[in-house]
């Protein structure tokens, strides 16, 4: 994902043309003098878990997707095809499927996330690499997930990342509100004491990245690299990259390293 080097201010890429500004918030095209300048005050570093510390065509998240199209099956005797629909209503209704079912009907949360959560994580490979690049971070690392801590444990477990976040912020702790609503980031903070003038963020759903962005955290979104396979929902996969998301990127663990380069440099 190699573009136009076309700036190397804030100012200069708010005066570009909307493309001409995804553009220069490229990881590749992002020179370090830029890097410094954004993240020399960063001490805290969050992120996401899902599709963010692990590639977003690995098969975790359609395994987690079955799973709860199975639990509502099961639940509600439906065939897969409704049971499917309903997910997906859920979903964009209420946040997450969880949060619907709770709404309608009561559902207890501990049993909806164990069950699908229950998943066999082998085919997920050890990225050592990322793992030298989180760690090398001058800072604070948390993850701060939609997901169930168990979930966050196991997956980074087998990620290789076991024992380097200090901590993991989860659907439980987020009182079941799920990002991007502003209340989850406000609890984080106050849980972790995360002054968010001091952090940066890094997630691959855009609109996650909304209050973190205003609330003065640095955003980066992950995308999957080109010709990837990408699991998400279309309308989780920006075609524009908005005002809100300083820097994008499609290789985590050199844009980590980069950014410690130009921190140490
Ligand atoms: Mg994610």
């Amino acid at each position: 994902m190699t573009r136009p080097l076309p700036t190397d201010t804030d100012d200069k890429i708010a005066a570009l043309a909307p493309d001409e500004r995804t553009a220069a918030k490229l990881r590749d095209a992002v020179p370090d003098i830029h890097l410094s300048e954004r993240f020399a005050h960063v001490d805290t570093w969050v992120f996401d878990l899902d599709n963010t510390l692990y590639p977003a065509d690995s098969d975790l998240w359609p395994k987690i997707d079955m799973r709860i199209t199975l639990f509502l099956c099961e639940l509600f005797g439906l065939d897969a095809i409704s049971a499917r629909a309903l997910q997906k209503y859920y979903y964009r209704q209420h946040g997450t499927t969880l949060n619907g079912l709770m709404e309608e009907y009561n559902i207890a949360p501990e049993r909806f996330l164990n069950f699908v959560h229950d998943i066999d994580r082998s085919s997920l490979l050890p990225n050592p690499g990322l793992a030298r690049a989180i760690t090398a971070l001058p800072g604070r690392k948390l993850i701060l997930t939609n997901g169930s801590r168990e979930h966050a444990l196991r997956t980074a477990e087998q990620l290789g990342l076991g024992g380097i976040f200090e901590d993991i912020f989860d659907i439980m702790a987020a009182d079941l509100l799920p990002k991007p609503a502003q209340e989850t980031y406000e609890r984080f903070f106050d849980k972790h004491e995360v002054e968010p003038a001091r952090a940066a963020m890094f997630e691959d759903i855009v609109h996650n990245l909304l209050v973190p962005h205003a609330r003065g955290m640095v955003t980066s979104l992950i995308v999957p690299k080109q010709g990837q396979h990408d699991h998400r929902e279309t309308w989780e996969q920006p075609s524009i990259i908005p005002d809100h998301v300083d820097f994008v990127t499609d290789d985590l663990e050199d844009f980590l390293l980069r950014i410690t380069r130009s921190k140490l440099a």
